[in-house]
């Protein structure tokens, strides 16, 4: 059993912060895994994770620490979840996508980017008896239904469990891709189709929850065995309280949704963190469809990664301190991933890919 990997990141102040005299910086760095969180009462808070990147550090760093062991882990066959928490504005984007997926500069490329070229870095080098097979899909929560970002006409995604392969995204569109090119094409694709919309919080806050399934299968051609493994990258919709939006009418029930769905997630984290000892107590992942799509993430089945991101503006200090102490909180979730081998009949040869198959332990939730 370990834990899950918490990591808080404090961009930079932006030129609205650094022009307000008034507003001063409310991180004090001890370490590289402890800081001072100085609130606008001066009251000083004592964080620790298990690594803490400060405005100047590079998007290189982050992937390295967050992201690549979990690629590796993926790789084997290993599941693994990338998650960015935080308010709108506090960079959970742009360490997912640096400014932009395709037109970036190598040091601002963010997580998806770099988990991408990893990936056919890794295929490259490797034994010629094995064969890869990588297949994107996208999709983004958006007021509680499941939208296929590759295919706009499936707005309402069901999910399924399988007892072998946890939770699968119902007729989700799966993408084969051979290079980092054709993977990061279609990704932008995905991108545009996000809904995207203004609130006084940021000019273009995405009020959905934005999921990207990268599924690397191995065929073992000598054995003739398979191998998959699925990494998920999160980028979350605002945490903000909806209060503080300025949001009315639909805005409004977007952004109540949204709040809905991070509660959801912070009661699973409560409920898998602070049980009775010994007990497994009930855990709530069926109230929203984010907890139920995270749920092999938080119960157990995959390697999974927090980035908490935060302003270092004290302006923006109640909403940091309330990303922190969930990062806090989700610390102590354990997991205990295993890989999982597909078998050639039932799956491959039936069906070209393990998580098409149609399994009898599939539910309908
Ligand atoms: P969020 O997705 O959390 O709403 P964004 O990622 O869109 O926030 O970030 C808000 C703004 O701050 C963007 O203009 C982004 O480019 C900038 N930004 C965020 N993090 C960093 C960083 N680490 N370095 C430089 N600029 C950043
Ligand atoms: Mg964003």
């Amino acid at each position: 059993m370990s834990n899950i990997t918490v990591c808080a990141r404090f961009r930079p102040l932006s030129s609205k912060e650094r022009s307000n005299h008034d507003d001063n910086v409310c991180v004090h760095s001890i370490d590289t895994e402890n800081f001072i969180f100085k609130d606008e009462k001066e009251e000083d808070f004592k964080f620790s994770f298990d690594r803490v990147f400060y405005e100047k550090s590079e998007q290189a760093e982050v992937y390295e620490f967050l992201a690549l062991p979990i690629l590796g882990d993926a790789i084997n066959g290993i599941n693994g979840t990338i998650i960015t928490y935080g308010q709108t504005g506090a960079g959970k984007t742009y360490s997912m996508e640096g400014p932009s997926i395709v037109e970036c500069d190598e040091k601002r490329k963010g997580l998806v980017q770099r988990t991408v070229d990893g990936l056919f870095e890794y295929i490259k080098s490797s034994d010629e008896s094995v064969k890869y097979m990588i297949k994107l899909s996208m999709v983004e929560i958006y007021m509680e239904k499941v939208r296929d970002l590759f295919d706009l006409s499936k707005d309402n995604i069901q999910l399924k469990e399988s007892r072998v392969q946890g939770i699968l995204l119902s007729g989700v569109t799966e993408i084969s891709v051979f290079n980092s090119g054709e993977a990061l094409q279609n990704l932008a694709s995905g991108i545009a189709n996000r809904a995207v919309g203004e609130t006084q919080m940021n000019m273009a806050s995405s009020r959905s929850h934005c999921i990207y399934i990268f599924t690397v299968q191995q065929e073992f051609t000598k054995e003739k065995r398979m191998k998959a493994g699925k990494l998920v990258l999160v980028d979350l919709a605002g945490s903000e309280k909806a209060e503080k939006t300025g949001a009315e009418g639909r805005v409004l029930d977007e952004a109540k949704t949204i709040n809905k769905s991070l509660s959801a997630l912070g009661n699973v984290i409560n409920a898998l963190t602070c049980g009775p000892p010994g007990k497994t107590n009930h855990i709530p992942y069926r109230d929203s469809k984010l907890t139920r799509i995270l749920q092999d993430a938080l119960g157990g089945n995959s390697r999974t990664a927090l980035l908490c991101c935060c302003s270092p503006s004290c302006s923006n200090a109640s909403e940091s301190l309330s990303t922190l102490r969930f990062g806090t909180r989700a610390k102590h979730i354990k997991a205990s991933p295993h890989a999982y081998h597909c078998s050639e009949e039932n799956n491959v040869k039936k069906h070209g890919t393990c998580y098409t198959t149609k399994d009898e332990s599939s539910e309908r939730i």
